[in-house]
């Protein structure tokens, strides 16, 4: 079976709609060598189809199946535990789960909904939560690199609502094991054959090694001296960029 690679999207692909350098051209030497690529992504500001839109706007070659996001592993959750959600998500993101019923919510997904984390819409997720809602998120992330640095992503609204309402979230993506093992799951790739590049120390790369995969740290995107420290595991692979992960990758160490 020939490996697989994980690869991350924001901040190590690109940032906002620019592609970095030499990504392009590394994942398609990847393809060319054999690998099965696959994008692994906790972004939750808009869906699948305009992600894949966008990405391939800007010059990659992806297809929409070889795309594994936070909100599809929360869609299949809230469908499996039929939950029906108030989504506290940018209006992008909607049409992923425009087939759940959503009156009288019995869940809060948070995802990161940007200029829709208004006042109105926290305290109507807390009032639910207080109700007894269970409280589900794409992720834990802090941040990511927007095109003027660093902006907030969906962790520190998870974190005011379990501070308020004295709970704990279900994080479904990144850094979950559970979120690389469905992963690996769905592309039949068994963990210890997958090789997850990302530009987060502790979501892609940290979360990636507990699920027993291998992880390669680039120093694009949100990365800022000294995040190896936030790991959290020995024998990570740290990188400049998505170039020099796919050269580590094929000289085979
Ligand atoms: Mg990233």
């Amino acid at each position: 079976m020939p490996s697989c690679v994980f690869i991350d999207l924001s901040g190590t692909l690109h940032v906002g709609r620019q592609p970095l350098p030499g990504a392009i051209e590394a994942v398609a030497r990847l393809r060319r060598e054999g690998f099965r690529v696959r994008f692994v992504s906790n972004t939750s500001s808009k869906g699948r189809r305009r992600l894949l839109a966008v990405l391939q706007e800007i010059g990659f070659d992806i297809a929409y199946d070889e795309l594994f996001t936070a909100p599809l592993v929360v869609h299949r959750y809230l469908q499996r535990h039929k939950l029906k959600p108030y989504l506290l998500v940018h209006p992008d993101l909607m049409e992923e789960f425009a087939d759940l019923p959503q009156q009288d919510p019995d869940a809060v997904v948070v995802g990161c909904a940007l200029d829709h984390f208004t006042y109105a819409n926290l305290n109507r997720a807390f009032q639910l939560l207080n109700r007894g809602a269970r409280l589900i998120a794409t992720g834990r992330t802090a941040c990511f690199e927007g095109r003027d640095g660093l902006q907030l992503d969906a962790g520190p609204f998870v974190a005011a609502l379990e501070y308020a309402a004295g709970i704990e979230a279900l994080v479904l993506g990144k850094p979950s094991p559970g979120f690389f093992e469905a992963a690996g799951e769905e592309f039949s790739c068994p963990g210890d054959r997958i090789t997850m590049i990302g530009d987060d120390a502790a979501s892609d790369v940290g979360g990636a090694m507990e699920a027993g995969m291998r992880g390669i740290l680039v120093q694009t995107g949100k990365y800022r001296a000294g995040d190896e420290a936030k790991i959290g595991r020995p024998g990570a692979i740290v990188v400049p960029d998505m170039a020099a992960a796919v050269d580590r990758i094929l000289s085979g160490d």
